[in-house]
């Protein structure tokens, strides 16, 4: 736990939080500036600003959690045809709070809300450069404590 998070401050029930679900390992409640209605983020216990400094079997209860939400959100009477899950995992992917944490965003036709794509985005990209890519990734999760 961090004292000055937020999100640790909402586990130790310090702060206010509308809580849909919770477990051993994980705490579900309504984001406070829903970017549709029904708008939860699902949050580790254990603090982490990153998704990489979860200790390992620390992630997989958050996608479970996820899991189940994703039905309750289609079955709640919210507007859910789809959900978008979305994990912002550093300043420049847009991450706010930084406790690592899942959006789950009730999506419906026309609702406006999107991932804008890169320049360039749509292209399919040459095998040699995805292998490339590929190998540098390997390497990286050589690297990795698994
Ligand atoms: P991100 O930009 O991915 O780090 O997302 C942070 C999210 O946390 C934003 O959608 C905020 O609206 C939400 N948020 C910040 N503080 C709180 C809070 N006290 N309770 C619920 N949601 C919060
Ligand atoms: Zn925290």
């Amino acid at each position: 736990m961090s004292g000055d998070c937020i999100f640790c401050t909402i586990v130790r029930r310090e702060a206010p939080a509308s809580i849909v679900r919770e477990d051993a390992d994980t705490l579900a409640f309504m984001d406070i500036q829903p970017m549709n209605p029904g708008h939860v983020l699902v949050i580790p216990k254990a603090h982490a600003a990153f998704l990489k400094d979860l200790p390992r079997g620390q992630a997989g209860p958050v996608f479970e959690a996820a899991r189940e939400i994703s039905f309750a959100l289609r079955h709640s009477g919210l507007r859910c045809d789809a959900v978008s899950m979305y994990l912002a995992d550093g300043k420049e992917a847009g991450q706010d709070v930084f406790h690592t944490h899942l959006h789950l965003i009730p999506r419906f036709a026309g609702d406006g809300f999107g991932l804008r794509p890169t320049p360039g985005f749509g292209r399919i990209a040459d095998r040699a450069e995805l292998e490339d890519q590929a190998a540098r990734i390997r390497r990286g999760l050589a690297q990795s404590a698994r």
